[in-house]
Order: C-alpha cells, then sequence, then structure tokens
C-alpha cells in the first residue's frame, strides 16, 4: 500500500494534507467507516481519491450531479488516473462496456449516480469488482430532514449488502446534528467515525445588508473590494440584465446559466477563472466543482433558498486563506418571495396528478409500462404543451421526484448513437443501391462493432476527419440512413433527462405519502424560518451559521458586520468617556464655561456629536448643572 502522502505529492503536488484530510484518510485506510463534514473547498474530494488509490482496486463513487461527476472524472484524468462517469441516460453498450472496464481493474473511480445504482446491471457487476471504497459525496441527499432529499440515495444501503466488507465514507458539506445523524443511519454506518471540522472562516467577512437600491450596492462593494467576484440572482433574465448594467459601468462581467448551451457556458466560465472577466453573474447552477482560488467577494443580490445553499455558495470566496467578502443583500420583497415560494412549493394533490398524467402523454407511455430509456425534457416546452402555468408545474414535478415516481437530471451531454435496423444482405443491398453514401457506409460500420445488436456511441466529427468531409456532410447521411430505415440514428444532445422510476399509473392511483410530505413542508418551514432570522440576528455570523449546522462555542469572529458594529459601538462609548473626563477637568480648572466655548475644543462633526453626548451624560446624572447664565459648572 502506497503512503497517503506519496500519493498526495506524485497526483496532486501537494506538500501537505490540510487539518482534517490526514486524519479522515487514516480512518478510511483502517477499514472503518466515516462521514466527512467539510466546508466547501475543505478539499473533501481528496479524502476518498487518496485512500481509493492507496487501496487499490476500485472506488465506487456516488454523486448527484452530472456536471460534478465529469468535472471530477476529467480532472482525475488529467493527472493520469483512470476514472469514468456512469450516469443516466449513457446507452447500454457505453454502460456494458465501462462496467468491464472495473471488473477487470482497469478502471480506479468509477462515478455512478444514485439513480443508476440501482440497476441490475451496475449491481451484478459491482459483485465482481475488485471494489475498496465507496464514497459518497454530497451525502446530505439521503436525508429527508435535509434541503435537497434525493430517493435513490436510500437504496445505497442495499448496495452495502451486496458487497459488505467495503468500507463507506460520507462527505458534505453542509449538515445540521439531526442531518449528521440522519446520514449514519441512512447509510448503514452508525459506527462510523464523524469528522466535523469547524465552520469558522477566518479570511471570509460575512455582511448582510438591507438595500432598498440593491444595484448601488452592488457597485460600491464592487468599487471597494477590487477582485474576481460572483454574484448570485434568482433568474436568469436578472443575471442578463445584471451583467449589462455592469458592463456600462466599465466593470467587466458575464452572465451564466443553464440556459446557455454547454460551450458557451465553459467558455464565460473559463475566462472568468483566467480573470479575463472580473464579474460573473450566476442563477445557483454555476459554482459547483469550479475551483478559483481568488474570489474576492461573493455578493447574492436574492436572498437565496437556506442557509446550506448560502453557505455553500458564500463559501467559494476567498479559498486562498486572502480576505474575501461574502454579502447578503435583501429587501422586504425578498421575504414575500420566500413565503409565497415556500406556499407554491406544496401543491395539492390535484395538481401533482394533472402533472403526473401530462408526463405520461409527452413521453407517449402506457399504463403499466416503465420504459427503460430516458426522454429529453423540456420543461418550458412542456408546459407550453399541457397548458400548465410554469412555476406550480415545477413544483409538482419536485414532489413527483421527491416521492420516487420519476427522476429528472441535471442537462447532459449524449453524443450521437446508431443501431442497424437491417440484415446483412438487406445492407448490402442498400449500399448497391446508394452508391454515393458508399464511403460513409462502409466507414461506419468497419469502425464501430457490435451496432447491429445494440446503439452506440458515435462521433460524427471523427469520422468526418477520417472521410476529409465536413461534418455536416456526414450528418446528413446519417440522416438519411435514418429515413430509408438502415439505421436509428440519434442526434447527441444536451438536455435534462426525464426518467420513469416506476411504471405509470393512471393518475388517480398516484398516492403521495400525506405524512412524508407533511413533515418535509415542515422541515422547509423551520429552515425557512432560520434564514429569515440570519437577516435580523444580531449574533455574529459565523457564530450564527455556526451554531445552525452544530458547532458550539466559537468566539466571535470580529469580521462579520455584526461583530464590527459592536466594535464601532464598544469604541464610542469609549471616547464618551473620555470626553466626559474632558469636560470635567475643563471646568475644573477654568470654572464655568458656556457651550460655545466647549464646542471649539471638537474639530469635526463627529467629536460634535460625541461632546453633546458626554454633555448630556453629565447634566443628566448630576454631575454638572446649568446656571441662570447658562453655563455649565460643577454641582
Ligand atoms: P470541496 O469538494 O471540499 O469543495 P475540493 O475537493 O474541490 O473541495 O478541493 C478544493 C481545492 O483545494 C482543490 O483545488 C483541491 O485540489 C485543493 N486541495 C485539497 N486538498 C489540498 C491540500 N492538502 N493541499 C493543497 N490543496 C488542496
Amino acid at each position: 500500500m502506497q503512503e497517503p502522502i506519496h500519493i498526495l505529492k506524485e497526483y496532486w503536488g501537494y506538500e501537505a494534507f490540510r487539518p482534517q484530510q490526514e486524519d479522515i484518510i487514516r480512518t478510511v485506510l483502517s477499514g472503518a467507516d466515516c462521514l466527512a463534514l467539510l466546508p466547501t473547498g475543505g478539499g473533501k474530494s481528496i479524502c476518498f481519491q487518496v485512500p481509493g488509490l492507496s487501496l487499490g482496486g476500485v472506488t465506487l463513487v456516488v454523486s448527484p450531479l452530472i456536471a460534478l461527476m465529469k468535472d471530477q472524472v476529467a480532472q482525475l484524468k488529467q493527472r493520469g488516473i483512470a476514472a469514468a462517469a456512469l450516469h443516466s441516460g449513457l446507452p447500454f453498450a457505453a454502460i456494458d462496456r465501462l462496467l468491464d472496464n472495473c471488473v477487470f481493474g482497469h478502471t480506479r473511480f468509477l462515478y455512478v449516480s444514485p439513480e443508476r445504482l440501482q440497476t441490475e446491471i451496475v449491481q451484478e457487476r459491482l459483485k465482481k469488482m475488485p471494489l475498496s471504497l465507496i464514497a459518497v459525496d454530497e451525502a446530505h441527499c439521503v436525508s429527508q430532514w435535509g434541503y435537497d432529499f434525493r430517493p435513490a440515495y436510500l437504496q445505497i444501503a442495499e448496495v452495502r449488502q451486496l458487497v459488505p466488507k467495503v468500507p463507506l465514507i460520507a462527505l458534505t458539506a453542509t449538515a445540521t446534528p439531526e442531518v449528521a445523524q440522519d446520514i449514519l443511519v441512512q447509510l448503514q454506518m452508525e459506527e462510523g467515525t464523524v469528522f466535523q471540522s469547524s465552520f469558522a472562516r477566518p479570511n471570509l467577512n460575512y455582511v448582510v445588508r438591507k438595500a432598498e437600491d440593491k444595484l448601488k450596492s452592488i457597485q460600491t462593494i464592487l468599487q471597494n473590494v477590487p477582485g474576481s467576484s460572483v454574484i448570485y440572482t434568482r433568474s436568469r433574465k436578472k443575471t442578463k440584465e445584471l451583467a449589462y448594467w455592469l458592463s456600462q459601468r466599465r466593470i467587466s462581467a458575464t452572465f451564466y446559466h443553464a440556459g446557455l448551451d454547454a460551450m458557451e457556458r465553459q467558455k464565460r466560465q473559463d475566462a472568468w477563472i483566467q480573470g479575463k472577466i472580473r464579474v460573473i453573474v450566476s442563477t445557483n447552477a454555476f459554482g459547483m466543482g469550479i475551483d478559483k482560488p481568488d474570489v474576492r467577494s461573493v455578493i447574492h443580490a436574492d436572498v437565496p433558498d437556506n442557509l446550506e445553499a448560502y453557505f455553500q455558495e458564500a463559501g467559494r470566496a476567498g479559498r486562498d486563506g486572502n480576505k474575501a467578502y461574502a454579502v447578503l443583500l435583501h429587501q422586504a420583497s425578498d421575504r414575500v418571495r420566500l413565503e409565497k415560494q415556500y406556499e407554491e412549493s406544496y401543491p395539492s394533490l390535484t395538481t401533482i396528478r394533472r402533472v403526473y398524467q401530462a408526463l405520461g402523454s409527452y413521453c407517449q407511455i402506457a399504463r403499466g409500462v416503465r420504459p427503460d430509456r430516458s426522454f429529453d425534457f423540456d420543461l418550458a416546452t412542456f408546459c407550453q404543451n399541457f397548458q400548465l402555468a410554469l412555476l406550480p408545474a415545477m413544483h409538482a414535478l419536485k414532489v413527483l421526484e421527491q416521492a420516487g415516481w420519476i427522476i429528472i437530471t441535471d442537462a447532459v451531454f449524449l453524443p450521437a448513437t446508431f443501431k442497424i435496423l437491417v440484415n446483412r444482405e438487406q445492407l448490402y443491398d442498400y449500399q448497391l443501391r446508394n452508391k454515393q453514401f458508399d464511403r460513409l457506409l462502409k466507414t461506419l460500420l468497419r469502425s464501430y462493432q457490435g451496432a447491429d445488436k445494440n446503439a452506440v456511441p458515435l462521433r460524427e466529427a471523427q469520422i468526418a476527419r477520417f472521410l476529409e468531409i465536413e461534418r455536416k456532410e456526414v450528418v446528413k447521411g446519417l440522416q438519411q440512413f435514418h429515413r430509408d430505415q438502415v439505421i436509428d440514428y440519434r442526434p447527441p444532445k444536451n438536455k435534462p433527462q426525464l426518467i420513469f422510476a416506476k411504471e405509470r399509473v393512471s393518475a388517480e392511483d398516484l398516492q403521495i405519502n400525506q405524512e412524508r410530505y407533511q413533515f418535509r413542508k415542515q422541515r422547509h418551514r423551520q429552515r425557512l424560518d432560520a434564514l429569515l432570522e440570519y437577516l435580523d440576528s444580531t449574533v455574529c455570523r459565523t457564530q450564527f451559521m455556526a451554531a445552525y449546522f452544530g458547532e458550539k462555542g466559537l468566539e466571535p469572529c470580529g469580521k462579520c458586520d455584526i461583530c464590527r458594529s459592536n466594535k464601532k459601538a464598544a469604541s464610542r462609548d469609549q471616547q464618551r468617556e473620555q470626553w466626559q473626563q474632558f469636560l470635567l477637568e475643563q471646568i475644573q480648572e477654568k470654572g464655568p464655561q458656556s457651550w460655545e466655548s466647549l464646542l471649539q475644543f471638537a474639530r469635526s462633526q463627529a467629536q460634535k456629536n460625541l461632546l453633546h453626548e458626554a454633555l448630556s451624560y453629565l447634566l443628566q446624572e448630576g454631575f454638572l448643572r446649568e446656571d441662570a447664565q447658562g453655563q455649565y459648572r460643577l454641582n
């Protein structure tokens, strides 16, 4: 077994582990289960990647977001470590090959979405793999107490039964004490060791500001805090408007949201990471897996949904350990919106059933059938086709997902696939009759084995390069073959995928567990209350947040808006006392004094105010009195 520190140096080029990382890794290597609660940017991935390499064999990583998975796989590959991602939406042949690579030990890290983990093919192969570790990322998703419950996470425990000797490490940045406890139970690791690093971020200055004019506040912050910045807003439209507004004021800015195509998103993200653009205005789609150390400010132009999300997003500032700001702007309308959103998040059963019914029609699924493929899902089109209002439909879909009826993934890029639909003779016959496509067809058949049995992924660009023709020519040919029913060609796509997790039932038979539904509603209320309390709190921001996540006994941070205003008040008290002393001495030495003569000692308006306060205090407490001439004398 290779020493963890050597692995860290060899593959990552880092000199030392961060606090906690080493302890966590030792625990994993000892074969014990553990739960690691580390804040965003704390270096969670290394906690399972290093021991995974050290143990040898395959590490199974359960991760909820496809984009995140792909990102980590790409990073591992860059370091020369074989890794693969298995998510909903990959064609069967690709899954098959990918799993084989794991069985034969060629792959070191297998990333799997929780939904994929449930499938028979994955479970069968898992038993055959040299599996040495299971890592569950974003482990709070397993808890119904948490803010991001994913029913498929509950099945991870079942997978543990298949490979009972393999240790498990669960990781998350945001778990309240109840959620942490629930994770231990749901993942069957009650005996596991819990590591919790402090929620204090000594270099991060939290500020909450009530701002009637948010634009002006943003401008001021950006003027006072130089360097890279992320601004979070709630809507796609606002990201665009705000980025434009900033650009107009000579602050270089771009916007980012899930509605932009993948290339465009990548381009903007890269420009921002490289510092070519200073500000990225974004919805909460931005940030996961992005590792930019020198972000100087994270500004929330709208209040996020809960403290968990806020802590994660704000935590993207100052990863390099240098001074950084997390500013949350709010106004009365934010509260109204959050309350409204809370109410709307729990639609009636009638609405839920209506949306479910529409989904069945949208995907053309008969009752009693559970399709084994995923469907492109575009919420806007869906709502338009079935005359559903966007927000209630979105919430109903969320309920359906949490109740385990459906799964909607984030947008995934899926390469084109094709499958041959005819037999050898028919194909030969087709080739003879379509001479103009002869080269393309031959290349297709030669380059892709097994397409007569299964759909296989296909790279149009590669074929185009090989044939020295334009890509669009290749696509045109493929479309023709498809029309002639020689192949089944599916172009590449980048859409969220809808999966039916159970067979379709009639709308009247659709049940939602009311007890659980109410339970989640109640938890939502509590989270919302905590968030609103944070806005108005007079407790140090770090202390407040840490206490919410179960960390007690932290000293006030001394840097947040609350601590600073406390300090200011304290220093003001001190100054006023000095003025009181001064006034008493003056009057004692020089006899009674008029207000005008005292006033000449104050050099600024602030000092005048203090002088006035000091004098009032001395009069009130009876140390001085005003005589008939309007002069102040000792009592
Ligand atoms: P998290 O998942 O906790 O948000 P990551 O695992 O993405 O954080 O790590 C954040 C950054 O810190 C990454 O760039 C990672 O390579 C870096 N990092 C992690 N551990 C160390 C270490 N021991 N020394 C230096 N950099 C580290």
